[in-house]
């Protein structure tokens, strides 16, 4: 994760969770639906989003009450009235699978609001998106919101296994043919040209590499594209990454409060949150986050297991401790930048800001 520029600082407005009703379910290929909602008038704010943000959507278990997993949005707030994410089918998935299997027109699931820091900083500038199979669902919403809402030029490299998994086919073909001065599309299909090496990749973007890079896709996939253009010389800095996991934490469900084995001291943090700034007592073991949900703080907030940023501020002064950071980069922590869902604190003051 890349610490997004002021202007689009975002946060997830509220701790609650709330129902949206399916409008409608559209099969996008053999192994993938989106699902279209309808937002009540009174949500409209809070499901406010930017281009490649995500949904997380509770689903329900006879194992365990639920689990939680996070769906890119694949609408525009820039082109569509309706918010839409895109599932694709994860072989022996859970969540994916319940979706793809149960889902109707209808249904109400519960979800957290819009989260995410894959976003452009502006829309105007010039963008090269690559994604792969599901991961064109952030990509697509950021193509479309860029191209229509903004003035930049736009290069995307889309990889799929073959020609029927290519989800959004249409849509992208429509975006080419409406922009030729400023969408350049260029299709990958595994079962022609073989896996996309990091070789071939770099000489797609060569023409691209000045430009701001948004990639997402399996694992290997991003592998080779950072390799791709880390030969091309495209500054870290530029490079921004969306991973698709699972979340093993569950969000819709109290979290463990206390951290056991963290030294007793307790501590005092000062938190400025929407312009106000708050003195709490810290106690050891605590994670920043749970204090100030406990403290009735509208902190923002999705995966709470350090695995997606929503929760991200910066520390002013002090030190903390990351149980765990799957998501920021060496760049953001030398920013100062920390989860609160994974601080605990080390130093007895610390100071953190989400402005
Ligand atoms: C920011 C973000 C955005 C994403 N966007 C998208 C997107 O746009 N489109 C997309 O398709 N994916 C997206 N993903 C990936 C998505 O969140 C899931 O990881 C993916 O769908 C696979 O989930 P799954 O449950 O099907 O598979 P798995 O997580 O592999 O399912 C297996 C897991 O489920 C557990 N399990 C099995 N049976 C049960 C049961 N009965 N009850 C409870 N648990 C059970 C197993 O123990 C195992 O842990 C995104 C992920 C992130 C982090």
């Amino acid at each position: 994760m890349r610490w997004p520029p002021a202007p689009w600082w975002f946060r997830v407005p509220s701790q609650l969770s709330y129902r949206l009703r399916v409008a409608e379910v559209v099969e996008e290929t053999a192994d993938a639906v989106s699902l279209v909602f309808e937002v009540d008038s009174g949500l409209v704010d809070r499901f406010a989003y930017r281009p490649g943000q995500f949904l997380t959507l509770r689903i329900p278990s006879d194992r365990c009450g639920s689990v939680a997993r996070c769906y890119s949005l694949s609408s525009s707030p820039h082109t569509d009235d309706r918010l839409q994410v895109t599932v694709k089918r994860t072989a022996d998935g859970y969540g994916s699978n319940w979706i793809c299997d149960e889902v109707r027109a209808g249904a109400e699931l519960e979800c957290l609001p819009p989260a995410g820091v894959f976003t452009p900083a502006s829309l105007d500038e010039d963008l090269l998106l690559f994604a792969a199979g599901s991961g064109i669902t952030p990509v697509v919403s950021i193509a479309k919101s860029a191209l229509a809402a903004g003035r930049g030029r736009v290069a995307l490299v889309y990889a799929n296994r073959d020609e029927g998994s290519v989800i959004f086919a249409g849509v992208l073909a429509e975006l080419a043919a409406r922009h030729p001065e400023r969408f350049v599309l260029v299709h990958w299909l595994e079962s022609l040209q073989g896996l996309p090496t990091p070789a071939a990749l770099a000489a797609l973007a060569r023409p691209y590499r000045g430009r701001e890079a948004f990639v997402c896709g399996p694992k290997p996939f991003m592998a080779g594209v950072r390799s791709a253009l880390s030969t091309l010389e495209v500054p870290r800095t530029r490079v921004h990454l969306e991973r698709f996991q699972s979340l093993g934490a569950n969000p819709f469900e109290r979290a463990e409060p206390v951290v056991a084995g963290e030294p007793r001291k307790a501590s005092t943090v000062s938190v400025s949150l929407d312009g106000v700034v708050h003195r709490l007592d810290w106690p050891a073991g605590t994670k920043l986050l749970d204090l100030l949900l406990d403290n009735d703080l509208d902190a923002p907030y999705s995966c709470r297991e350090g695995a997606c940023s929503a929760c991200a501020c910066r520390l002013l002064s002090g030190e903390v401790r990351m149980l765990n950071n799957d998501v920021l980069e060496e760049e953001d922590l030398a920013d100062g930048v920390i989860l609160a869902c994974q601080s605990v604190p080390v130093t007895e003051t610390v100071e953190v800001s989400y402005e």
